[in-house]
């Protein structure tokens, strides 16, 4: 087994996905359409004579990517847009970039050589949980993001590939993955608007937002960790959580990045969107995921998430900084 495809691996937690299999020995196809994905995430790596970039758009079915999985035994299926908030605002984007796209992706597998794929899954499609921490076999599942909704059909493609047509499939459901190379999300938000006004920090919902966040490495090292266990057990396919022990507040990720920016007396002007303080429509307010699944087969985070926040936001100031 040695050639991988990583979709989406021109972006944030698919670049780490990529030096982590090159580092195992494997030969890795990169397909993404470089929309918020850049070559400058695999600088680590972009001279290894086994990684070849293939710039292509999921959405549409054609040979310049579909040919690469008739030689490829594995997919990690990692390209999606990420953006919880712009599947309020405009669905239809994300059905046709994480929905369409998992869709050809699975077809491309079927019609190809792929054995195995492993689908970056998300915390949303559990809603606004009763049960928290969230285990995997929570129900019912009524995701409140259009994203949540689409990542949860994707894995409902992947189980029944898997079990019409033998294509068997691991399925991590992320708590928020944050570190070096994110420019999405709460932390990289709060520092752009603290560049522009350090003196008022405009802070969507009202702050009570409760999560829990995973630091990429550790996401990384827990997912391939996950891909060799589930390599041994045999099993169709497979879901597992990967997130923290712990949960964060918004309010305190305010707290961190204005420190870390060496900022003081910093307004913080929140902005509930929701009557119940959310920071828009479909946004989940308070998320921790049970994660007892995967440490009881010796998967541990080695961050919490307070210091995978103070951590990312160092290393986001630095690489704003250089850019
Ligand atoms: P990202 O935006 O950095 O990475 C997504 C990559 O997919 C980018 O390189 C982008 O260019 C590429 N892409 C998007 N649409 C494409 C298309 N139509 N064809 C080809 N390539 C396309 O986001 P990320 O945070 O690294 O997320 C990676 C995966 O993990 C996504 O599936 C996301 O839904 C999932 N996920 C992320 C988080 C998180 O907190 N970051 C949490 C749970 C799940």
């Amino acid at each position: 087994m040695s050639k991988a495809i990583v979709t989406g691996g021109a972006g944030f937690i698919g670049s780490y996905i990529v030096e982590e299999l090159l580092s195992k020995g494997y030969e890795v196809i990169v397909i993404d359409n470089m929309s918020s994905g850049s070559r400058e995430n695999l600088r680590r790596v972009i001279d290894n004579p086994k990684l070849r970039i293939v710039k292509a758009d999921l959405k549409e079915p054609n040979n310049t990517w579909i040919d690469e999985f008739k030689s490829a035994e594995i997919v990690f299926h990692y390209a999606a847009n990420p953006e919880v908030r712009v599947s309020s605002i405009n669905p239809r984007i994300h059905f046709n970039e994480n929905l369409l796209t998992t869709f050809n992706v699975l077809e491309a597998s079927r019609q190809g050589s792929v054995k195995y794929i492993v689908f970056a899954s998300t915390s949303t499609i559990y809603g606004d949980a009763r049960k928290l921490p969230t285990p995997e076999d929570y129900y019912p599942l009524e995701p409140i993001s259009v994203y949540g909704s689409v990542k949860l059909a994707s894995e409902y493609l992947h189980i029944t590939y898997s079990k019409l047509y033998g294509l068997k499939s691991l399925i991590i459901r992320y708590a928020n993955v944050i570190g070096p190379r994110s420019r999405h999300g709460v932390i990289y938000d709060f520092i752009l608007k603290l560049k522009k006004n350090p003196r008022r920090l405009e802070i969507l919902g009202d702050g009570t937002q409760r999560k829990s966040y995973i630091y990429v490495t550790d996401a990384v090292n827990g997912t391939l960790f996950l891909f060799e266990k589930f390599l041994e057990r045999g099993k169709d396919y497979e879901i597992y959580n990967i997130g923290n022990t712990d949960w964060v507040t918004v309010r305190e990720i305010a707290d961190i990045v204005v420190e870390e920016m060496g900022l003081e007396n910093v307004e913080y002007a929140y902005k509930p969107m929701t009557s119940d303080g959310r920071g828009w429509p479909g946004d989940v307010k308070i998320m921790l995921l049970d994660i007892s699944k995967a440490r009881s087969l010796g998967w541990e985070p080695s961050l919490s998430s307070k210091e995978a926040v103070r951590l990312t936001a160092r290393a986001l100031l630095k690489e704003l900084g250089r850019e």
